[in-house]
């Protein structure tokens, strides 16, 4: 896959005097500069067989945070909106 920006592809197909060819349209975009970017990985926290805590894609067990007051601390699960070690978004969206 080769990831383009949008804006820039816009920019160089606007605007032509005459309506460009198949072939003008496949040389055009072909010659936009690459973005370097990685694709978004999706996961979700899931409770393993042993109760913790693990990243639905890389199996990583979720770190234990103190949280609370100091008559309530305790000791949790870090419900992450990204896993700490693939960096997956945890929206519970699966690719
Ligand atoms: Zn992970």
């Amino acid at each position: 896959m080769r990831l383009i920006d949008a804006e820039e592809a816009k920019k160089a197909l606007m605007g032509w005097e005459t309506d460009p060819t198949d072939e003008e349209i496949e040389y055009t975009i072909d010659n936009l500069p690459i973005i370097d970017a990685a694709p978004i990985r999706h996961g979700k926290w899931v409770v393993n067989k042993w109760g913790a805590l693990v990243c639905s894609e890389c199996n990583w067990n979720a770190p234990m945070i103190e949280t609370g007051s100091f008559t309530t601390r305790r000791k949790e699960y870090d419900r992450s909106r990204y896993c700490w070690h693939c960096g997956a978004k945890m929206d519970g969206e699966k690719e």
